[in-house]
């Protein structure tokens, strides 16, 4: 009996406890020790933590204290994006090797469309274990992938055995393998979601899947079929070959050199709303903030800070720029002013769903006015508070009523846009 063909093959590669993982390969004092990477400041959060110290509970996006608390004995070590960007190098070209169409989502995951290449691998599952052994070999690192014929199971089995798993779906098992699987399984569910569903009784992924159309479009809106979809392992998205870079900035050097705090914030303000955008229109969203600023002797200064969750909203960017601007103010007057976003993550879809976070209603804002500033240009539209007021950006947080059209003469271009490293070269 052969089985039904697949409509499409889509592997989802996703590196196990990268960073720490690196820190263990690079340092052998570290290996089978409980490593956490992340700030060494007990006010930061775990961005990677070692297997060994998994059983402790600790996990990534947990702040230090709690996981210090928990596994006191652990190691922490600071991150070193540069070693893991030259590390993500070697392991996106690995994936290339296998297919064409690669869409990495960050430095340590990616979809790989393998669609019409089992000619050369026989089955799925020779393939993705062809690729698990290519990333070992160019990186000495194990990787856990999952596949199945859309991007949700895929990575949904790739994350379903790790470390170093290897979970094939195939397509006509993949409802009835998803179905046993918690709602917080399905993308778009996060943890307020998740609370809401629970009240409503939908635990499992089947009973989402089950469940009457009209009635979850009556308690969750559109939410309602895009989860029911998923649950039916219906996602027709494709894996869509792009770049990914590591950093973004937006510097502005100025015509006058900026003195007080009020002059500096507005410029970063301009720029946490450029890189916003940005963010916004490259589907990703940024773990870090760097601020930049050159003194009148063109010394450089620069500071940054890792968020506590990663963000393509501007009001959150400036936020965390402020007091690292302010630290360097003594240091003024400033001849540029700028900032730059780093460890750059695409949206997976997993939130744009998530109609009970706090934070939609600044996100639902920006969003809005990216729409006003495609049509009109590019400074058409500013919240009142942000026209060039000394004093005034620092303004309660923004509501719709504040919006205001606004015809500028100023140049719609920043000069000083720029776009680190690019990492991902597209295959030939
Ligand atoms: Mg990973």
């Amino acid at each position: 009996m052969t089985a039904s063909p697949w409509p499409r093959i889509i592997a989802h590669a996703d590196m196990d406890a990268f960073y720490a993982s690196v820190e263990q390969l690079d340092d052998p004092l570290l290996r089978g020790k409980p490593v956490i990477v992340g700030p060494r400041s007990r006010r930061g959060v775990v961005l990677t933590a070692s297997y060994e110290a998994r059983p402790f509970r600790v996990g990534s996006a947990m702040p230090m204290a709690k996981a210090l608390a928990r596994c006191p004995h652990a190691l922490v070590v600071p991150p070193r994006f540069g070693r893991y960007e030259a590390i993500s190098r070697l392991v996106m070209r690995a994936f290339a090797d296998f297919s064409p169409v690669v869409e990495p989502i960050s430095l340590d995951e990616a979809f790989i469309d393998l669609t019409g290449t089992l000619h050369q691998h026989g089955t799925p599952a020779i393939a993705a274990r062809r690729i698990k052994e290519a990333v070992f070999a160019a990186t000495g690192l194990t990787v856990s992938v999952g596949v199945s014929a859309t991007k949700f199971v895929a990575k949904v089995a790739s994350g379903y055995s790790k470390p170093d798993g290897l979970t094939v779906v195939p397509p006509e098992a993949a409802v009835k393998w998803l179905a046993p699987l918690p709602v917080a399984s399905l993308w778009g569910v996060g943890a307020k979601t998740e609370a809401r569903l629970m009240a409503l009784g939908y635990r499992t992924v089947a009973d989402i899947a089950g469940a009457d159309p009209a009635r979850l479009q009556k308690q969750l809106g559109s939410l309602g079929a895009h989860l029911r979809a998923l649950a039916n392992a219906q996602d027709p998205r494709p894996v869509a070959r792009r770049r990914v870079a590591h950093s973004m900035g937006s510097d502005r050097t100025l015509e006058q050199d900026a003195v007080t705090d009020a002059e500096v914030r507005r410029y970063l303000k301009r720029s946490a709303d450029r890189l916003g955008r940005r963010l916004r229109e490259k589907q990703l969203k940024a773990g870090g903030v760097r601020v930049r600023l050159k003194t009148a002797d063109f010394r450089l200064l620069t500071r940054q800070v890792l968020l506590t969750e990663p963000t393509d909203v501007a009001e959150e960017l400036f936020r965390v720029a402020i007091p690292l601007a302010d630290a360097l103010r003594a240091q003024g007057p400033f001849r540029l002013v700028g900032m730059a976003v780093y460890e750059l993550h695409a949206r997976d879809g997993s939130e744009q769903f998530d109609l009970f976070a706090s934070r939609d209603r600044q996100q639902r804002l920006e969003r809005a006015m990216d729409a006003v500033s495609h049509r009109f240009g590019d400074i058409s539209l500013r919240r009142a508070r942000d026209i060039a007021r000394p004093g005034t950006v620092m303004g309660d947080a923004p509501t719709l009523d504040g919006l205001q059209y606004e015809e500028t003469d100023e140049e719609s271009q920043e000069a000083g846009d720029w776009h680190a490293e690019e990492f991902w070269q597209e295959p030939p």
